[in-house]
């Protein structure tokens, strides 16, 4: 399958056109943005790191009955995925406490989700994601209730088959970001599940293996992509 036309340009990956029209290749980019884009700076390795990763979780998460896009890892940077009608809506779970949160009610970071939160962010870099419940969903003609009813399910079901594997890893799993699309009437999980787009502290130590290294400037972010990746079992093969 060969890359045609470039479709769209996200903040850290790239959405080209293939000869079919259900099929898209995206392509990971070394590109690390924080603060709606504000902050962009090149990782190197990093697409390929996220790359795979995001197949790992997205087949563990297939196995275990979530829909997803994916259908094969090309390279080191690119995969083939199905084309999506995508839901401009930002699903979030939390388990713990932590990020834009914390900031918005002024709770201590760490406070623990049992059963876990869900929000809703609509996608808009511009309006910088604000926060939404699913009436505006329906009310703005973003999806159904049932559809918006189908991706809160498939988000906490993917939160309970991720926190166990995390969890094995030495990791806990304090939030993570979905995005969802239609292929023909179904919902489905598109975008990527990856360090970029989580929270990951270790269980003993505390110490954070994800973008907050970045968004906080701590240094050695890609080190601590490595070493989750290592601790999943997962392989580089390139
Ligand atoms: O910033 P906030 O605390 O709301 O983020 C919650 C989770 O969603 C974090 O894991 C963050 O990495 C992810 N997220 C994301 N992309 C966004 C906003 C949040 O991946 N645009």
């Amino acid at each position: 399958m060969n890359a045609l036309g470039l479709l769209y340009q996200g903040k850290a990956k790239s959405a080209y056109l293939t000869e079919d029209q259900d099929l898209l290749i995206l392509k990971f980019r070394d590109d690390t943005s924080a603060f709606d884009g504000e902050v962009v700076q090149q990782l190197f390795g990093k697409g390929a790191i996220n790359n795979q990763f995001n197949a790992f979780i997205l087949r563990k998460l297939a196995e275990n009955g979530i829909p997803t896009h994916f259908v094969e890892r090309l390279n080191s940077t690119d995969v083939l995925v199905k084309r999506l009608d995508m839901i401009p809506v930002e699903c979030v779970v939390r388990n713990r406490a932590a990020g834009s949160l914390i900031r918005r009610l002024g709770i201590d970071e760490g406070k623990i989700f049992d059963p876990p939160l869900f929000e809703l962010f609509l996608k808009n870099d511009a309006l910088h994601d604000p926060m939404i419940t699913e009436h505006h969903v329906e009310a703005f003609g973003w999806a159904t209730r049932d559809e918006m009813e189908c991706m809160y399910k498939l988000t906490l079901q993917a939160n309970s088959i991720l926190k166990v594997i995390f969890d094995d890893a030495g990791l806990h799993l304090v939030d993570f970001k979905l995005e969802f699309g239609r292929f023909y009437g179904e919902i489905v999980l598109g975008d990527e599940f990856s360090p970029d787009g989580c929270r990951l502290w270790d269980k003993v130590t505390g110490e954070k293996k994800d973008k907050d290294r970045f968004r906080q400037n701590l240094g050695g972010i890609l080190e601590a992509y490595y070493e989750v990746a290592d601790r999943l079992g997962i392989v580089f093969d390139d």
